[in-house]
């Protein structure tokens, strides 16, 4: 008898929100999804919020007649190689996060948790803008910034499984605070913080005004979102926020590939979608600081596939890899 899909559920817990879809097994299509915030505030909802949204993609499972198989959770942060976070500053408060284990004891089912950049960096690898390349690095630029390493064809986690947080070195010693509460590092130059920091830098040089304008009149309340909707009005000032932050990004890359050496360099998260022309400065930018760029082939820079969905598409992949024997 022809034996039915395997369905999987990945979910994605980001610094404002917590996306779970629902994934056949057949192919990288979602059949269902649910999103909701992430609680700012209080890290003990946390968890009961993570456990809501895989209620309600169990409850779509059942009723679809797929009953979910095995459960992948990306989290932004440390995750060791027992799938614990034990720190993600983008998710405050939270610590040693055990949400596999306790999804497995709730809900009986298999369940893996990892780093959300390696979830998306293994699903571009396997499906995406990535595949074909042996050595890849698969930067999200979000709330903050993820990132996954392929090399020789494997995830690269380190000794500890906490390799892969290129976001949290430094970049600018003189650069603006990041979440981790360093100084200057590149998630605080390149993330959607990062848009909004160099945002104000432009007004303590008395530019910028559209962009407090959308802000509410207050240049503290700037965020990435006020400097993309901006720059897609036509503002010039929110074009020069985005030509210096293709700068940034390109600095980092090219130290990235300095250390590491990919073929590819992948780019996802919302920012990369907003244009082809900002990946394209950015590619351009790279070999400026990368050594002996004019004596080795030029390091790729493309927009990933997949977009909002990647860290909790790249959980379901996970788990349906990881317990597809079981
Ligand atoms: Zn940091």
């Amino acid at each position: 008898m022809f034996k039915k899909p395997t369905t999987c559920v990945g979910i994605d817990v980001g610094g404002t929100k917590i996306l779970g879809v629902l994934n056949n097994g057949i192919s990288q299509d979602i059949i269902s999804e649910h999103k909701l915030p992430t609680p700012k505030d209080d890290p003990d909802a946390v968890v009961p919020q993570i456990l809501k949204v895989l209620e309600l993609l169990m409850a779509d499972a059942e009723e679809l007649g797929h009953p979910v198989s095995a459960v992948g959770v990306g989290v932004p942060g440390l995750v060791d190689h027992s799938g614990v976070l034990r720190y993600g500053p983008n998710v405050p408060g939270v610590l040693n996060l055990e949400i596999a284990s306790i999804i497995r004891q709730r809900f009986g089912l298999p369940a893996i948790a990892e780093n959300d950049g390696t979830l998306a960096a293994l699903l571009e690898h396997r499906l995406g803008a990535a595949s074909g390349h042996d050595n890849a690095l698969v930067i999200t630029q979000g709330t903050g910034i993820g990132a996954g390493l392929i090399m020789n064809g494997q995830i690269v986690r380190g000794a500890n499984g906490f390799a892969g947080e290129p976001g949290h070195a430094l970049i600018d010693p003189e650069g603006p605070m990041c979440a981790c509460q360093q100084v200057g590092c590149w998630e605080a130059l390149s993330s959607g913080a990062g848009l909004a920091n160099i945002a104000k830098l432009l007004v303590e040089e008395g530019k910028a005004l559209a962009i407090v304008e959308l802000a509410g009149g207050d240049s503290a309340a700037i965020r990435g979102e006020h400097v993309a909707q901006a720059f897609e009005a036509g503002d010039s000032d929110a074009a020069e926020v985005f030509d210096r932050f293709a700068t940034w990004v390109a600095v980092g890359i090219s130290n990235w590939c300095a250390l590491l050496d990919p073929s590819v360099v992948v780019l996802g998260g919302g920012l990369a979608s907003i244009s082809q022309h900002f990946i394209e400065k950015v590619e351009q930018r790279v070999p400026d600081r990368l050594l002996g760029a004019q004596y080795r082939p030029a390091v790729k820079v493309v927009p990933a596939k997949f977009s909002y969905e990647s860290g909790a598409l790249g959980a379901a992949l996970r788990a349906k890899e990881l317990f597809k024997t079981r």
